[in-house]
């Protein structure tokens, strides 16, 4: 019977790693559809510097600018939730992947915990 336990929990285990993998893989398709977003953007607005210059008009478009910036936002917390399912943390200089209990970053050295 206890053997059967523990296949029974080894198990379990391995459903609960395969669905954060699945979270993990749907959060970056998202992040992936959401970077799409603003490099569309980022074309819009050349374009629409590039027809302003040929006016002779103001260069900005705050409204795209703002777009971007929202997605960007979004993006950023798609990207904390992926962190948060890997169990890992962003080294505050060099912005590498890091897992949650390291002390210092394995890229460059930096301090990560206090
Ligand atoms: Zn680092």
């Amino acid at each position: 019977m206890a053997f059967l336990d523990e296949v029974k929990k080894f198990g379990k285990s391995i459903a609960d790693k395969s669905k954060d993998v699945i979270e993990v893989t749907k959060l970056n398709s998202q992040i992936a559809t959401e970077k799409d977003k603003i490099k569309e953007l980022y074309q819009k607005i050349g374009e629409h510097v590039y027809n302003n210059y040929v006016a002779g008009e103001s260069t900005v478009n705050d409204e795209l600018c703002a777009e971007i910036k929202e997605i960007n936002a979004k993006i950023e917390e798609l990207s904390a939730k992926v962190l948060e399912l890997k169990n890992a943390t962003l080294c505050p200089n060099c912005n590498a992947e890091l897992a949650k209990d390291v002390t210092f970053c394995s890229k460059c050295g930096a301090k990560v915990k206090e």
